[in-house]
């Protein structure tokens, strides 16, 4: 039986859908432009959303301007990579001193080694790493250190994990699509964990889990399932691999700082390229040593921009001028501050919607059957364009160092008075034929 949605809904979201669409005609006709050149107009599956996307024209600060002239206070930050703000001085400077030194110098430079040692000095775990184009990059590379290094072939990953393009193990979305031996267990679930490691032990590579489902709608690990996979790996001779890409941002040492895990190998991404392609992974010494190229049986992982010097140049300005423990406390605490003030406002409408998260990353989640969830998510997403507040279709919210506390207080403002003009509808059954699922 498909799941439907009220008759109200459905006509609110169709309304929303029409206003939507009058008031950014530019965005519509660079949407049918670009479907000319590119499939669904789309290069970026996770951006795409009904009736088409908005186009972006510039951004400054906290500030995002659309093709159409619309301003919007920016709470999606580039799906969290965009931690910075729009286009400080210091990375701008950093990338055009990089620049002027030589674009694409087709050798090892210092700026390489110099970020290589501020990550290192970040996580206790990392002993050496070596960099890539993307989070996606640095985890099938953790993969591949992890089979090569044990022999075996299997590697357990969890429902609702992503960890790159391919590497993905949503609801929605056939599992991993590289060609490695998953087995996919459900998130937090120490038991089936546990059932899974009895049953696979002999070919067990690794265990890579994210400590918050982040694309999966950030659900935070619970600290004793992150730790039973730590205690797992290391009594069945497996790399315990940690993906924080999302979940570094939430103090210098990342997530693995804040519950006293210590995996093998941690992979990394998005902020730390400074807001430009990045990736990296690293670990355990004699794990990352097979990758040293003086040994003659070395495993060869190459990568034309891998230590690309304008990457390199904003990523190492970023970690010592942006960073900071203190800069990085202040924006997380915003964002427990905000969650907190989102539960109450959900609270004081009755309105039927949660968030979760972590510091200052977190996902807004409606309740109700598939078809009732994707609709309250649309109708709020349009509801709050409209209001001048810019997240993610999906309900995924990411602060950045310069969210003020402005911002977030017209946040609540515009999600106050979009759940005053919706409190009809919270009540509304789902329309009568459908009920079953
Ligand atoms: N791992 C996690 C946890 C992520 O959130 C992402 C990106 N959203 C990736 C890996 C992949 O990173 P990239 O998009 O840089 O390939």
């Amino acid at each position: 039986m498909i799941d439907t949605v009220s008759t109200p809904l459905a006509a609110a979201l169709a309304a929303a859908v029409q206003s939507f669409i009058e008031r950014n005609p530019a965005s519509k006709g660079l949407a049918r432009r670009a479907a000319e050149v590119m499939p669904g107009g789309n290069t970026r599956t996770s951006l795409w959303y009904e009736p088409f996307p908005l186009y972006m024209a510039s951004g400054e600060g906290r500030w995002l301007t659309d093709a159409d002239g619309h301003v919007y206070r920016d709470f999606l930050n580039e799906f969290t990579s965009g931690i910075f703000g729009h286009s400080p001085s210091e990375l701008r400077h950093a990338l055009l001193g990089a620049f002027d030194r030589g674009l694409n110098l087709s050798s090892h430079h210092g700026m390489e080694i110099e970020l290589a040692a501020e990550i290192c000095g970040r996580f206790d775990s990392i002993e050496r790493l070596r960099f890539t184009n993307s989070g996606t990059e640095a985890n099938l590379m953790a993969i591949t250190a992890a089979t090569q290094f044990t022999g075996r072939k299997t590697i357990i990953v969890f429902a609702g994990g992503y960890h790159g393009t391919g590497i993905t193990f949503g609801r929605d979305v056939p599992a991993g699509s590289v060609p490695h031996r998953f087995i996919v267990v459900p998130y937090n679930d120490i038991g089936a964990l546990e059932a899974a490691v009895a049953e696979h032990h002999l070919d067990l590579a690794a265990i890579l889990v994210e400590p918050m489902l982040g694309a999966g709608g950030c659900i935070p690990g619970d600290p004793a399932f992150l730790s039973a996979i730590q205690r797992l790996c290391r009594d069945r001779g497996a790399l315990f691999i940690l993906d924080e890409v999302q979940t570094a941002r939430l103090a210098v040492g990342g997530r693995q700082s804040q519950l006293g895990l210590d995996p093998d190998l941690t992979t990394l991404g998005k902020f730390f390229g400074g807001g430009l392609a990045f990736g990296c992974f690293g670990g355990r010494a004699d794990v990352m040593d097979m990758f040293d190229p003086r040994r003659g049986d070395g495993v060869a992982h190459s990568g034309t921009f891998n230590n690309n010097s304008l990457v390199m140049a904003t990523g190492l300005t970023a970690c010592r001028t942006l960073l900071s423990a203190d800069a990085l406390s202040a924006m997380n605490s915003k964002g427990d501050q905000l969650r907190e003030r989102l539960t109450a406002c959900f609270d004081q409408h009755a309105a039927p919607f949660q968030v979760s998260g972590l510091g200052s990353i977190m996902n807004i989640h409606p309740h109700g059957n598939a078809a009732t969830v994707a609709a309250w998510r649309k109708l709020l997403f349009f509801d709050l364009l409209e209001r001048g507040i810019y997240f993610a279709p999906r309900g995924l919210i990411a602060l950045s160092l310069v969210t003020t506390d402005e911002d977030i207080t017209a946040f609540l403002a515009a999600l106050d008075a979009a759940l005053q003009a919706r409190a009809h509808l919270f009540d509304c059954a789902p329309a009568d034929e459908t009920l079953a699922k």
